[in-house]
């Protein structure tokens, strides 16, 4: 149970969240048709005969579409259904030229799963388990774009046919975090598996958000719906936003309708857009041209053995078997891309210090996130289009690992990495960053330092100690930071005593 609470004149309010999110499954092809589902393409250049809903034309499934759901629903450890169905869901509109939409209302191809979210990373105990009442298969339908002008309309057929996964949450989240993180758990899920793209800001993902409010103890109270959000930041504030107004007209005397509203991020205000009143019949019925999807014991084993190692079980992996951090490991795991390139450098760096992963990993992982994601940020890069490699960091880590450069000159070696792609060992070369360990060179430095600060030295014997740091954090900057560390520790404390 959340312990998020609104608060209202009346007293304290319980928010109820439960999500309905459409993911783009990732296929050339689309649901019933051969046409391409490519994303930016000019208007109505993938569209099929199927896809313009021509007289005569049969859908035919596209079985890509049908083993992603499925591999989709084993990722979330839910109920296969061997037998499900394609229903027609009909309604009129001009993004829809079947005046139908294939979709699967009674039968869907994948029932009851879960899936756990962690508010904190660095707390076990705020891990939640959130409900999944089913995914199921339909099309998408097609785009209208109003010109400036208000008589012309026009539509874009691309998205029309373009195959999605519907996945319903139960009404298992309490607040706008959590529905947060469900939603980002269920995209790194989805990216995992090869599903979908997770791509919210090109559509590939979109939540309906479902919102009731109630006195804590009391029965679900009635909810509102608001369509096609498309950030995780918008789904948080569409929760809290709509808790408020719900709570607020409830206290003043009204009830809330169960309707369908759309969310305004301009003014961060969710409007009506339909009530349930006015809601469609849709008149679902099976759709006579397709036949009933039926999955053998082979299809099932193919799809299982065709998934990758799951998000929960990279994490807990990194954790027990690498020693990495609970948070670390969390870092690492958020993102498909981010584990691919972690293991990657790991792989290498254990080959280049001939160690096993786990005595290079925490090395590896402080380095990816504290150094390389750093830099990557101060320049607004990705670690997908980085100009470092994983095999170049790990060049540049079996350097500081042989004691070739100090942690310090690593930084600058890091940034001419960016800078140049040139590789670690050629930048140190060429720009004389090698770390000296030429005893006479650093006591020569240690012995300038220590006389320009014969006050501190004066302090440091009569027991302030922490000036220790101070000494060689100097004695570093007289060498460039090109001095062995250890080195310059044991010399100071000799030259100390
Ligand atoms: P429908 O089929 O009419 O859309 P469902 O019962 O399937 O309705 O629910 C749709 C979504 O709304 C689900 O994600 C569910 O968790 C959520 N939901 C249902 N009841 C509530 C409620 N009282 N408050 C918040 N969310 C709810
Ligand atoms: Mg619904």
């Amino acid at each position: 149970m959340s312990d998020y609470r609104i608060q209202g004149d009346t007293g304290e309010w319980e928010v109820v969240i439960g999500l309905e999110v459409h993911a783009q499954i990732t296929t050339n092809a689309k649901l019933f048709s051969g046409a391409a589902t490519a994303f930016g393409a000019e208007p109505n250049t993938q569209v099929s005969l199927v896809d313009a809903a021509m007289p005569g034309m049969l859908p035919v499934p596209n079985f890509e579409c049908i083993r992603q759901a499925v591999r989709t629903g084993m990722a979330i450890n839910a109920q296969i259904n061997k037998w499900s169905r394609f229903d027609r869901k009909n309604y009129f509109y001009a993004d829809l030229p079947q005046g139908y939409q294939i979709s699967q209302l009674y039968h869907p191809i994948v029932g009851e799963g879960a899936i756990e979210i962690q508010l904190d990373d660095k707390n076990p105990d705020t891990k939640k388990t959130i409900g999944v009442e089913r995914i199921h298969v339909e099309q998408d339908a097609g785009k209208l774009m109003h010109d400036q002008h208000p008589t012309m309309s026009y539509v874009d057929l691309n998205r029309s046919g373009v195959a999605l996964m519907e996945i319903v949450s139960r009404p298992d989240m309490g607040s706008p975090a959590e529905a947060g993180a469900y939603l980002s758990k269920l995209r790194t899920i989805l990216r995992f598996v090869g599903s979908c793209d997770g791509n919210m800001d090109q559509g590939s993902m979109r939540a309906d958000v479902n919102v009731s409010v109630r006195k804590p103890g009391d029965e679900l109270g009635t909810r509102t719906e608001t369509k096609n959000v498309n950030s995780v930041r918008f789904v948080m504030a569409v929760v809290e936003q709509e808790a408020r107004r719900q709570v607020a007209l409830i206290e003043d005397g009204g009830t809330v309708v169960q309707e369908t509203r759309l969310y305004d991020p301009d003014r961060n205000e969710t409007r009506s857009m339909r009530s349930k009143e006015d809601a469609h019949d849709y008149r679902y019925f099976p759709d006579p041209d397709l036949l009933p999807i039926e999955l053998d014991d082979a299809f099932l084993e193919e799809c299982r053995a065709s998934l990758p190692e799951l998000p929960d079980a990279k994490r807990e992996r990194y954790e027990t078997a690498l020693g990495l951090s609970a948070y670390n490991a969390s870092v690492l795991t958020a993102d498909v891309e981010t584990a691919r390139w972690f293991e990657v450098l790991l792989a290498e760096t254990a080959a280049r210090a001939k160690k096993p992963e786990a005595d290079v990993a925490k090395q590896a992982a402080n380095w990816l996130i504290s150094e390389l994601f750093g830099a990557l940020n101060k320049l607004g890069a990705a670690l997908e289009t980085s100009p470092v490699s994983p095999a170049a960091g790990a060049e540049l880590l079996a350097l500081i690992a042989d004691g070739t450069i100090s942690g310090s000159i690593a930084k600058q070696v890091l940034e001419k990495m960016l800078e140049t792609g040139d590789g670690a060992g050629v930048i140190v070369e060429r720009e004389g960053l090698k770390q000296t360990s030429d005893t006479g060179a650093i006591e020569a430095a240690i012995d300038a330092i220590l006389a320009a600060n014969a006050d501190k030295v004066e302090q440091y014997k009569g027991g302030k100690e922490a000036l220790f740091g101070f000494f060689v954090g100097q004695t570093m900057k007289a060498m460039q930071g090109k001095a062995n560390p250890g080195m310059v520790n044991e010399l100071l404390k000799k030259k100390l005593s």
